[in-house]
C-alpha cells in the first residue's frame, strides 16, 4: 500500500475537532521523528525545519477539523474504498497536511534545494484561534509560504477577507392593537433592501466585488408587541480594493440603524502573480492557473509574506457528509509539493 495514502488514513482515524488536536499532532510529532526530522512543538502546533542556508519557504497546513455531523454514509473516522479516502478531514486538510510533509521529505531525501523550509502543522483553523497566528513569532521569517488547502492543485493568488458588522436598528414599543410606538423591525426592514443595492464598483481581477449578505435577524419579543429593537449581521466577503473602514461607512450611509464592527481582522489578501513562489506553483502542475478564492484560510495570517494557497482536493467536498480525498489526487499531491519547493528554491536563489 502507499506510504501517502497510509499516513492520511491514520491521520484521519484520529479524531481532531478544533481544540482537541491532541491526539493527532502527538501521531505527527512520531510521523517526522520518523522522518528524522527535529519537530518542535508549541501548544497544540508543531513545526520542523529542514535544510539549511537560503531562503525560508513556509509549508503550513491544519490539522483540526470541523465536526464530523450528520448524514454520514461511510465511517467519519474514516475508510479506503474505490480509491479513495473517506472520512472527516480527509479532503481538509489532512491530504493536503500529508502531502506537504511527504513531498518535502522527498525533495531533501536526495538532492537537496538550496534553502530551507519550514512546515508547520497548525491548530484551529477552523474557529481562527491559536493556530498559525499564535507559532509564526517563534518561526524563522518566511520569505514566501505556501497554505495547504484542497484547490485541485491549482494557486489561488489572492482570497477574499471576511467583515462582520452588526446593524442594530432602535425603535419605540408600543402595544400592537394601539399601534404607535417605532417599529423596529420594519425600519430594518428598509435597511436589508439598502443594503442589497449597495454598489460596490471596483472590481478585483480574480476576486470580483465584494459581496454582502444579510445572515442573521433578531427582532421583536411578542407577536403584540410592536418590537423598539432589531438587530442586523452582514457578513461582508472583502477584497484587496476596498479598506474596512471604506465599507463600513458605506454601509453606514446606506442604513438607518447604528453600525458596529465585529470582526474585521479576516483582511483579505493577495500576492503578486509574478513573484517566484507562483510561478514555482504553476509550473509544478502544468495546465493550471492562478485564480481568486473565496474562503478564508490562515493566509489571513501572512499578509505581508508572498503565499500561495494550494493543495490536493476540492474546497467543495469539505465540510460534507462523506468528504474524501482519491488516492491519486493525493499521490499527484505528493509530487506537486516536491517540485514546489525545488522549484522556488530554483528561483528564489
Ligand atoms: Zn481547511
Amino acid at each position: 500500500m502507499s506510504e501517502a495514502a497510509d499516513l492520511l488514513q491514520r491521520l484521519v482515524a484520529i479524531s481532531s475537532e478544533s481544540g482537541k488536536e491532541d491526539g493527532v499532532v502527538q501521531a505527527l510529532e512520531e510521523v517526522l521523528r520518523g522522518l528524522g526530522w527535529e519537530p518542535r512543538r508549541e501548544g497544540r502546533n508543531l513545526y520542523a525545519l529542514l535544510g539549511t542556508g537560503g531562503p525560508v519557504l513556509l509549508l503550513n497546513s491544519h490539522t483540526d477539523t470541523v465536526p464530523a455531523g450528520e448524514g454520514w454514509s461511510k465511517p467519519p473516522l474514516g475508510v479506503r474504498e474505490g480509491g479513495r479516502i473517506y472520512g472527516r478531514g480527509a479532503n481538509d486538510a489532512k491530504g493536503c497536511l500529508t502531502a506537504m510533509i511527504l513531498g518535502a521529505a522527498r525533495a531533501y531525501a536526495q538532492d537537496p534545494p538550496a534553502g530551507r523550509v519550514c512546515l508547520a502543522a497548525t491548530c484551529e483553523e477552523e474557529i481562527s484561534g491559536q493556530g498559525l497566528g499564535a507559532l509564526l513569532p517563534l518561526l524563522p521569517r518566511p520569505d514566501a509560504a505556501v497554505v495547504g488547502e484542497p484547490t485541485g492543485l491549482a494557486p489561488a493568488v489572492a482570497q477574499k477577507g471576511l467583515l462582520l458588522l452588526t446593524v442594530t436598528v432602535r425603535g419605540r414599543s408600543a402595544h400592537a392593537a394601539w399601534g404607535g410606538g417605532v417599529n423596529a423591525v420594519h425600519a430594518a426592514a428598509r435597511d436589508i433592501v439598502a443594503l442589497s443595492a449597495l454598489p460596490f464598483e471596483r472590481e478585483h481581477p480574480l476576486l470580483g466585488r465584494p459581496s454582502l449578505q444579510v445572515t442573521l435577524v433578531k427582532g421583536g419579543t411578542r407577536h403584540n408587541v410592536i418590537p423598539d429593537r432589531c438587530e442586523l449581521t452582514i457578513d461582508i466577503r472583502t477584497t484587496p480594493d476596498y479598506r474596512p473602514e471604506e465599507i463600513v461607512a458605506l454601509v453606514q450611509k446606506a442604513v438607518g440603524g447604528e453600525v458596529e464592527i465585529r470582526s474585521r481582522r479576516l483582511e483579505s489578501v493577495a500576492t503578486d502573480p509574478g513573484h517566484p513562489v507562483v510561478r514555482a506553483a504553476l509550473a509544478a502542475r502544468p495546465g493550471t492557473a492562478p485564480f481568486g478564492s473565496p474562503t478564508v484560510s490562515d493566509w489571513v495570517f501572512l499578509k505581508d509574506v508572498p503565499t500561495v494557497k494550494v493543495g490536493p482536493g476540492d474546497s467543495r467536498r469539505s465540510h460534507t457528509p462523506d468528504e474524501y480525498l482519491e488516492t491519486a489526487e493525493l499521490e499527484e499531491g505528493v509530487l506537486f509539493y516536491e517540485r514546489l519547493i525545488r522549484g522556488y528554491h530554483a528561483l528564489a536563489k
